[in-house]
């Protein structure tokens, strides 16, 4: 097969794996820069083209869209499925992810466990905001943060009052949200491929942390899912529309509660903490399903 990743890095360690994994399978393999890739709308016939050339017919194309690029880089994918080319994760799947907001909504609308969360555009009822989730200590989160920046834990009523006027005074927007204290600072990350988890690892934050991103100084280790969380995981993945993604969990009393669904996820952190072939699985998941025209929407979203 023919296949092509769109990425802006080829040296990064997700993509060099993708590539790797793809040629020890025998298939045809290229790095497209994302943002290099021009397109003719305006024919009846789309191509999408590359350094002065039409780029030739792929099997398949795995969008890595950075969130920086979401809306060239959607573009850009949808081009490729308008022109029937089957793509791992649909540019509307992507769009979707990349809005925090209209996430947990859809995730909301299919009932998977969510920690609850409130939103509000003005500041004029922060109380009814703040006891509507169930009170301090709870959780602010900037909904264009990524890293965990931008991700305040407030432990008292005022202090939430404080910073949430602060973040809607500069017109940033924010969610709140029920802060799972029993996670203990960690959380599940999840990578499911089709409908299968095919790794999934505990990460936990440093000590006195209560966010474990692995870009704040958090461990990653192997972790045995229950089925419920299995379910959960997967069930996250398909109200999103992404075949290939991370969906990240918290542990709690009620049961796993899904926090963000990314759509690119890295694979440095999840092979190295379970030892497992994911860039593999993820071309083993094209070679069964890449077919012209088998995408749901082909460009239509
Ligand atoms: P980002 O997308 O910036 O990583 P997240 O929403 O994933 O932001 O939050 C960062 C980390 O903070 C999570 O990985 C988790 O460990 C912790 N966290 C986030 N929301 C909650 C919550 N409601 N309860 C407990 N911990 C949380």
């Amino acid at each position: 097969m023919k296949i092509a990743i769109l990425s802006r890095e080829p040296n990064l360690y997700s993509t060099r794996r993708l590539v790797e994994a793809g040629r020890e399978r025998g298939h045809e393999v290229d790095v497209i820069d994302t943002l290099h890739c021009y397109m003719d709308i305006t024919s009846s016939r789309p191509t999408v083209r590359y350094h002065g050339e039409e780029l030739p017919r792929y099997d398949a194309i795995i969008p890595r869209i950075g969130a920086s690029i979401t809306f060239y880089g959607t573009a850009v994918a949808r081009q490729f499925e308008m022109m029937g080319t089957f793509n791992v994760n649909e540019s509307v799947a992507i769009s979707r992810s990349r809005d925090k907001l209209r996430s947990l909504q859809l995730l909301s609308r299919k009932g998977i466990g969510l920690p609850r969360t409130g939103f509000a555009s003005k500041a004029d009822n922060i109380k009814d905001l703040i006891k509507n989730v169930g009170g301090a200590p709870l959780v602010i989160k900037l909904l264009e943060g990524t890293q965990g920046i931008g991700v305040v834990l407030a432990d008292t009523a005022k202090a939430a009052e404080s910073i949430i006027e602060a973040f809607m005074d500069l017109k940033a927007n924010i969610l709140v949200q029920e802060f799972i204290k029993e996670a203990g600072g960690a959380d599940i990350r999840c990578l499911v491929v089709g409908n299968r988890v095919v790794a999934a690892m505990k990460r936990q934050g440093a000590e006195g942390e209560f966010r474990s991103n692995l870009h704040r100084g958090g461990s990653a280790e192997i972790v045995k899912l229950s089925k419920e969380e299995r379910e959960t995981a997967i069930n996250a993945a398909k109200a999103m529309g992404l075949n290939v993604c991370g969906v990240d969990l918290l542990r709690s009393h009620s049961g796993p509660m899904v926090m963000e669904v990314n759509s690119s996820p890295g694979l440095e952190g999840i092979e190295t903490a379970t030892n497992l072939d994911v860039a593999g699985k993820i071309i083993e998941f094209i070679e069964k399903n890449a077919k012209q025209n088998a995408n749901r929407t082909r460009g239509k979203g």
